[in-house]
């Protein structure tokens, strides 16, 4: 899929969001850190990968930040949380990658999606990347959790064709139980991009016992219906994939004997997202 050489050195090579990695950035030092979140200049990406088909329409270049704030029960790679664990990378860089795919994207109908960990733990360097991606005329697409919506200005949101929302769960106590954090946040960044006529996809993550609730799914569907934003629903199976990280990091699991849904399982959530005549799947 590249059209040419590197612009020049890059510190990316595509690998897969599944690998263990850490402490790639550790070498940059707690003040340059700061600097980079401030300016956007420098961020720190867990892994870049090309040929996506599911994170985002199309085919999608797809580069993963570290640094997340949530510590969700479920979550498949752990690594992200550390934003140093992630390689550093300059704007320059990463948008000088980016573009070496540019013309494949367009022909495939895909574009590139910023995705984590949480990529608003790094907003101006999201809004750099996403905006050097627009520049180029390459689709965008960001994958958040929402909780740092408030951080991009209403122009700022224009750059980004799409938002790959996650909503985890809909009773706050739950959300807190799950997560560690509220979920008032994610749904009045919700509320704002519907407000502004911004599509979302929702991602909801259906993990037997712990989000699967049929009252609560009722009520992510009939908020989600109210939007008017919401173009598609994905709900995703949950998997044991992320599992040897959780071990390796020496963080406590406590998942080990939950089993990924059943077809029928997923099939009946999407069907309560249907019924509110949201697109589901
Ligand atoms: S928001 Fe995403 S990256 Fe952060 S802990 Fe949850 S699943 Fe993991």
């Amino acid at each position: 899929m590249p059209e040419g050489q590197a612009a020049g050195p890059v510190a990316l090579e595509a690998r897969s969001p599944y690998e263990l990695r850490v402490n790639l950035g550790a070498g940059v030092a707690e003040t340059d850190v700061r600097t980079a979140l401030v300016s956007g200049e420098m961020g720190f990406l867990h892994s870049f990968t090309t040929g996506s088909a599911v994170d985002g329409p199309g085919v999608r270049v797809v580069a993963w930040t570290t640094g997340c704030m949530w510590r969700c029960q479920y979550c498949h790679n752990p690594d992200t949380w550390t934003m140093t664990n992630g390689i550093p990378v300059t704007i320059a860089n990463a948008a000088a990658e980016l573009g070496k795919y540019r013309r494949g994207l367009k022909v495939m109908g895909g574009g590139f999606t910023l995705s984590g960990g949480e990529p608003l733990m790094q907003d101006r360097f999201a809004v750099k990347l996403l905006a050097a991606a627009k520049a180029m005329d390459i689709h965008t697409t960001i994958e958040t959790n929402g909780y740092n919506g408030d951080r991009l200005s209403d122009a700022e949101l224009e750059t980004i064709d799409l938002v790959m929302l996650g909503i985890k769960v809909w009773d706050p106590e739950r959300h807190r139980r799950l997560t560690g954090v509220e979920i008032r946040p994610t749904l009045e960044f919700a509320r704002r991009l519907a407000a502004r006529q911004r599509p979302i996809w929702v991602r909801f993550v259906l993990v037997p016992g712990l989000t699967d609730d049929p009252a609560d799914v009722a009520q992510i569907a009939g908020f989600a219906a109210s939007l008017g934003n919401v173009d598609r629903v994905e709900v995703l199976p949950f998997h044991q994939l992320g599992r040897y990280k959780w071990e390796q990091l020496g963080l406590n699991y406590t998942l080990n004997e939950v089993k990924p849904p059943t077809v029928e399982a997923v099939q009946k959530v999407c069907a309560v997202f249907r019924a509110t005549g949201l697109n589901a799947q």
